[in-house]
């Protein structure tokens, strides 16, 4: 078998499609070599390998050390040197690349193959002493703490307490001499560390490194990332092996990474950072500030550093066509990393960028108007759970805004909370219920967990390529970086500005869109819908068969859904109007009513709240599809608990409360949810259903005579599991009707449907297809009674589940398409049998989760109902759904 592919000098074995084999960063260099571009020459250790190593014991197939040599002997040839020679040395950079982006994982070894022969040589290769320690002095300390863990710390001591008796401030004070002696001191410690001595031999560098990054995929912080982003284990990731190019070689060396088009805004600029004599991670560690490439950038940002563009200008104009060149061949925005050795430009990586939802709708747009991509290809570029962060609040110009610190930009949205200085105080704090803004000097991917429960990211340190940044942007949340003006002191829990000292707990706005941190809480504002977001929906609209309703029932409600683009009400829960103060007591009075008149004495009162509750819905929908369902109170939601609340009730009904006690605990349920709701209500009580279908019938005639448009209401019966049970709630219904066309003289247009909510239901879904209209499938209610699984205590048992891997997402969330789904499709199947043409939707939580509605999708339903702000992720999904 091949386990090894090599690339360089204008060919490659791989190519791009090759991302599972290859991972990202091997496919992509692949590529890029095949188009010609200057990538140093190198080889990738295929993902295979890594599968092949945990499958038999953590070792190796027996092939792979002859190809690993071929491949060292083939980057030799095309490099003039030979990997351990002493006079002539070849050293590598070694980095993981896992099909998809892990941070998280072993990231990058650098300069590997230093030893103290080869050291000399470089050192009168280059010409150059203090560039050849410097080189190996971080070549131990990166490998040391990948490969041997020992904690960097080690060594930065050892650096800090040099330069303070030497009386040196920066880095750059240090002479040849001195890396020289630094190196003699790292390799002492190393050998305390671990008890053995710093490995001399290159091959058994290289072998530890490519055991460290097949290692790393199973390391804590891999796994958290894995889990959070639905990343199978079974990927596993390849290792990149590859001629180091040097950065740190003086003044016309450089390192930078770009990104083709702005990652926040989406804006067509190239947008980057780059340091002069540095190398590798310096940039994005955030160590040194970096400098801008482009010179429109850095007046923007009002640097007096030079731009790439002044300080290097033929390696930039390069830069600049490669650019442009890997946009084109992608067809995408792209992430670069690059290398700039004694004035000639080398391409390390490129990928597709991580942006934010503005942006991936800016770019998609673009792109597609600039005639690189379709419109249908634009509508499947954006992610639609993404469209979220756009929908989420700003902060209100008009507020007063008390700046304590500005910081960069580096992820937009505005977001509130309390100050926490850890990642798991922040996760603690999140389970509480509480909001926060995590505040870091700088975050690492020990943090990840920390940062997803914050409401924002603030840190004082790193630019906007710097880990926090680029991990907030693609989480979605608010995150202002490198706040150089706060001091964080971890030690007290404080974070001081300005004078002012503020403590764990306090709350500050952060605004992701400008930098600024404020104090306390500040106004924000509803996001816009129009520009690139509108055009992009009208797009997907064009493409889209699903239908996309909401499920609301206030009037509020309704309104932002319409603005949303919800073409109906897919599902009006009527139980939710009846929680306001003043209702929710003749909701008592006609639960606990012991007959009939007792009942109807309180739908009497709720009669006229109810039309005119409906008659605003109808009004606001104006003409589009409205389905309302008949109570379906879980009991416990509405039987007064205390004894307050009971005395309230029986004033109200005149009535004793002694006895409406012993009624009310009468009514106690030992499993509600699986109680005394649904249609059995209208079962047992039917002038309850006969109440809500005369409100919704004389809404319909007078919103229809208001507006000159018919309405026509769909009425929904939920929780049915006979047809029995349809039948006779619907003949309530039915005679409803006609005697209030009677009694108004007016013709109505109405049909009567049913949830399929029960597993019998959907069983029985040709039978009950007879008298049902329509199906409105109850994915939440459906799920639970399918797995056996309550809806409220789920939590506590579903986590062991998805941490040992039994089920590998909550079927509440996204749909069961092999169980639950399975009784959808049997139901969407016989209930087209009897009745051809019969309506089916969805209105469980699952309508708006883009996984179920690709499902609904391929069932055919005619609509997916969801809630108000994720109508826009549901219009989104159903176009790509569609394509
Ligand atoms: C459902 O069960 O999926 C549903 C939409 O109804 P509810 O959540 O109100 O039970
Ligand atoms: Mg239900």
């Amino acid at each position: 078998a091949q386990w090894v592919y090599t690339f360089g000098d204008g060919k490659a074995e791989g190519q791009s499609s090759m991302r599972n084999l290859l991972g990202g960063k091997g496919a992509n260099l692949a590529e890029m070599s095949n188009m010609g571009l200057p990538v140093p020459p190198g080889f990738t250790i295929t993902t295979e390998v890594c599968t092949w190593y945990y499958a038999n014991g953590r070792s190796y197939p027996e092939a792979l050390a002859s190809q690993v040599e071929t491949g060292l002997a083939q980057i030799g040839k095309l490099t003039g040197k030979v990997f351990g020679d002493a006079a002539n040395p070849l050293l590598v950079s070694v980095r993981s690349g896992a099909r998809a982006s892990m941070p998280g994982m072993m990231d990058t070894i650098l300069n590997l193959g230093l030893n103290d022969v080869t050291v000399a040589a470089l050192a009168l290769g280059s010409g150059d002493e203090r560039f050849a320690y410097d080189s190996y002095r971080r070549f131990i300390q990166m490998y040391s703490n990948v490969v041997l863990e020992v904690d960097h710390h080690n060594f930065e001591e050892i650096l800090e307490v040099y330069k303070e008796r030497k009386g040196f401030t920066l880095d750059t004070d240090l002479s040849a001499d001195d890396w020289k002696h630094l190196v003699g001191e790292y390799k002492r410690r190393v050998e305390e560390e671990t008890g053995k001595p710093f490995p001399q031999d290159p091959r058994e560098q290289l072998w530890g490194a490519v055991g460290a990054v097949f290692s790393s995929w199973m390391n804590q912080r891999a796994i958290t990332y894995r889990r959070l982003h639905a990343i199978p284990e079974s990927w596993g990731t390849a290792v990149n092996v590859q001629a180091m190019v040097f950065g740190n070689m003086g003044e016309t060396s450089a390192t930078g990474v770009a990104f083709t088009r702005n990652p926040s805004t989406g804006a067509k600029e190239l947008y980057g950072e780059f340091l002069i004599n540095a190398q590798g991670e310096d940039v994005v560690a955030g160590i040194r500030t970096p400098q801008n490439i482009t010179e429109v950038a850095r007046t923007a940002a009002g640097s007096d550093k030079p731009s790439m563009e002044k300080a290097l200008p033929e390696v930039y104009d390069q830069f600049i066509a490669v650019a442009a060149t890997l946009e084109k061949h992608y067809r995408d925005m792209q992430d670069l990393e690059f290398t700039v050795e004694r004035g000639k430009l080398w391409m390390l990586q490129t990928r597709n960028g991580k942006r934010t939802a503005k942006a991936s709708l800016k770019i998609a747009v673009d792109l597609a108007n600039e005639g690189l991509l379709t419109r249908e290809e634009a509508v499947a570029r954006v992610e639609p759970a993404s469209l979220d962060q756009l929908l989420h609040p700003t902060i209100d110009p008009k507020a007063e805004r008390r700046v304590l610190a500005t910081g960069l930009p580096a992820s937009p949205g505005a977001a509130q909370g309390e100050i926490v200085f850890s990642s798991d105080e922040a996760e603690a704090l999140k389970a509480a219920g509480h909001k926060v803004i995590l505040v870091r000097v700088e975050t690492s991917p020990e943090d990840i967990h920390g940062m997803h429960a914050a409401e924002g990211i603030l840190t004082t340190r790193g630019g906007m390529t710097s880990h926090a940044a680029v991990v907030a942007r693609g989480m979605g949340k608010p995150c202002v970086s490198g706040a150089g003006s706060l001091r964080v002191d971890y030690a007290t829990q404080t974070m001081a500005v300005a004078g002012k000292v503020l403590k764990k707990g306090e709350v500050v706005t952060i605004d992701g869109s400008t930098g600024q941190v404020l104090l306390g809480e500040v106004a924000m504002l509803q996001p816009e819908l129009s520009g690139e977001f509108a055009t992009l929906m009208g797009w997907a609209d064009q493409v889209r068969r699903l239908k996309v309703r909401t499920n609301a029932e206030t009037p509020a409600d309704a309104r932002v859904a319409v603005t949303f683009g919800a073409e109906g009400i897919g599902l009006c829960r009527t139980e939710h109007m009846f929680f306001d103060e003043e209702r929710i007591v003749a909701v008592r009075e006609m639960i606990l009513a012991d007959d009939e008149k007792g009942r109807r004495a309180a739908l009497a009162k709720l009669l006229p709240m109810q039309r005119s509750d409906f008659v605003e819905l109808f009004e606001i929908m104006a003409g589009l599809p409205v389905t309302i369902r008949l109570l379906d109170p879980p009991l416990h939601e509405f039987l007064p608990h205390t004894d307050a609340e009971i005395a309230e009730v029986a004033a109200a009904m005149g009535a004793d409360p002694r006895k409406l006690k012993a009624r009310a605990e009468e009514l106690h349920e030992v499993n509600p949810m699986l109680g005394f709701r649904g249609c059995r209500l209208a079962v047992a009580y039917p002038e309850i259903a006969e109440m809500q279908a005369r409100a919704i019938f004389e809404a319909a005639v007078i919103a229809g005579q208001k507006s000159g448009r018919p309405v026509v209401p769909e009425v929904m019966v939920p929780l049915v599991a006979t047809k029995a049970e349809l039948d006779l709630v619907k003949a309530r219904i039915v005679a409803m009707a006609e005697a209030v066309m009677k009694e108004t003289g007016a013709s109505l247009d109405y049909i009567v449907g049913t949830m399929i909510e029960l597993p019998r239901a959907a069983l029985q879904a040709g039978k009950i297809a007879e008298s049902a209209e329509f199906f409105s499938f109850g994915t939440n209610d459906l799920t639970q009674t399918t797995f056996g699984i309550s809806r409220d205590d789920a939590a506590s048992f579903l986590n062991p589940y998805l941490a040992k891997g039994i089920i590998e997402i909550d079927p509440f969330v996204s749909l069961d398409q092999d169980g639950v789904g399975e009784l959808v499709s049997i139901a969407a199947e016989r209930g087209r049998k009897t009745r051809p043409g019969i309506k089916l939707g969805i209105c469980g939580e699952h309508g708006g989760d883009p996984a179920s509605i690709h499902f609904c999708e391929k069932v055919g339903l005619d609509y997916v109902s969801c809630s108000p702000f994720r109508v826009p992720i549901a219009r989104l999904a159903a176009a790509q759904a569609a394509l």
